[in-house]
């Protein structure tokens, strides 16, 4: 359920029709709902408060933008971060430190001290190389870093294989049939405290067999650790749950999701923590954009060419990905035709041959489902400049990212004098 719908034949985000967003900021600019955004946030607190012991860290490379941040941490999330420049936000938005969790397979040397000079709850470990080299300068600090280890359970998640994460060929997390030995051996390093075992295993999962297949795997880890003499407080199950792109499409709730962790993580006595990322924010967002023209030419469908492109919104062009396109004011026909942004690559294409409202030049038009995954890729290739973000509460409404125009970009850059 989302807070983008038609009313009097015009869209809306909440009480406010997109038209107005477009006359205010112009196209293309991302929308946000606040009321999504927490119905959301809430849906899924609620389904794991089946459980025990929980903590969860929204995964904030799905939406980095500090009003949403800032709404997360109002709902009582803390953080799962993968860069210096995360965690910088997460502490920006008022994310207390102990609950921000930080990933990620290339954590540099500089991004390990600004996290413990943070003072962040949990390092999320990808490679025993990683820890003797956080344990080092911890130490050094005469800090501990509270660590847990990534596993690599080698599980099929039957997703896109550009964000499959737990096959044994991917980058993340060490072998879970070598997790205890690296486990142990890390646990001894003076400057780390061992605390639990993490797992991942990809992005827009839409069954939960996979999930659980790997959480019993970790299951079964816990309980070779625990044999093994090591202690295990925390296990971290990572974000990954699926949300519907099409109109009409259901997938596992959150509250079956909750209910199969439940069964699986009976007797593990831990902390469960938990880095939802896209079903909290991916159906909170829409792409508005302006038809531009739309070009005819013989014996195929038309391309409807739209103002924004594969630099303000990646995904159909990086994974094939689909997103429902939706005029603002439909007229109640229908056309078929491709739809294509601007820039100079055939892959700056949203869709083929879709059967859509019928929309003329000028019209204006959305890209539903880009919440997650959207304005936080976009780049500025062609020199377009970077993507306008507002959020809507209601009828009131708030830029909550300034279109960024490519002189602003261009200002940045310097030819040498050599060169004249
Ligand atoms: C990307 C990522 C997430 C979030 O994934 P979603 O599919 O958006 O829920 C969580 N944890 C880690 C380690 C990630 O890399």
């Amino acid at each position: 359920m989302d807070h983008f719908q038609y009313r009097d034949g015009v869209l809306h985000a909440e009480d406010l029709p997109l038209s107005a967003i477009a006359d205010a900021v112009g196209t293309p600019v991302y929308i946000y709902s606040r009321a999504t955004l927490e119905r959301h946030a809430r849906t899924f607190a609620q389904a794991l408060s089946i459980l025990p012991r929980v903590h969860i860290a929204f995964a904030i490379k799905a939406n980095p933008n500090l009003a949403v941040l800032r709404l997360m941490r109002r709902e009582g999330f803390g953080a799962d971060v993968v860069s210096g420049g995360e965690l910088a936000r997460a502490l920006a938005a008022g994310m207390p430190a102990q609950d921000i969790v930080f990933s990620g397979v290339g954590k540099t040397h500089a991004e390990m001290i600004q996290g413990l000079e943070a003072g962040i709850g949990q390092f999320n470990l990808e490679s025993e190389e990683e820890g003797i080299e956080l344990a080092a300068i911890a130490a050094a600090r005469g800090q501990t870093a509270h660590c847990a280890l990534r596993v690599n359970p080698d599980v099929d998640a039957r997703t896109h294989a550009k964000i499959s994460t737990g096959k044994a060929e991917n980058k993340f997390g060490v072998p879970i049939d070598r997790a205890v030995e690296i486990y142990t051996r890390l646990a001894a390093l003076p400057g780390l405290d061992m605390r639990g075992v993490a797992v991942h295993i990809g992005s827009q999962l839409v069954e939960l067999e996979p999930f659980e297949i790997a959480f019993e795997k970790v299951g079964a880890l816990i309980a070779d650790l625990r044999a093994a003499g090591q202690s295990v407080t925390h296990a971290d199950l990572g974000g990954g749950l699926g949300i519907p792109y099409k109109a009409g499409e259901v997938f596992r709730t959150p509250a079956e999701y909750a209910m199969m962790v439940a069964r699986v993580t009976k007797d593990w006595d831990v902390t469960l923590m938990f880095e939802p990322g896209r079903v909290i924010c991916g159906n909170a967002g829409v792409l508005l954009t302006r038809v531009i023209r739309v070009k005819r030419s013989s014996n195929q469908a038309p391309f409807v060419v739209v103002d924004a492109a594969m630099n303000d919104l990646a995904r159909p062009a990086m994974y094939g990905a689909w997103h429902d396109f939706d005029a603002v004011e439909p007229r109640g026909e229908k056309m078929t035709a491709h739809i294509v942004g601007p820039i100079c690559e055939t892959g700056d294409t949203f869709a083929m041959n879709r059967e859509i409202d019928a929309v003329a030049t000028g019209d204006l038009a959305v890209f539903r489902s880009a919440g997650a995954y959207g304005a936080t890729m976009a780049s500025s290739y062609n020199s377009r400049g970077f993507v306008a973000e507002v959020m809507v509460d209601g009828d009131k409404w708030a830029v909550v990212a300034d279109r960024i125009e490519p002189a602003a970009i261009s200002a940045a850059e310097r030819v040498p004098n050599w060169l004249d």
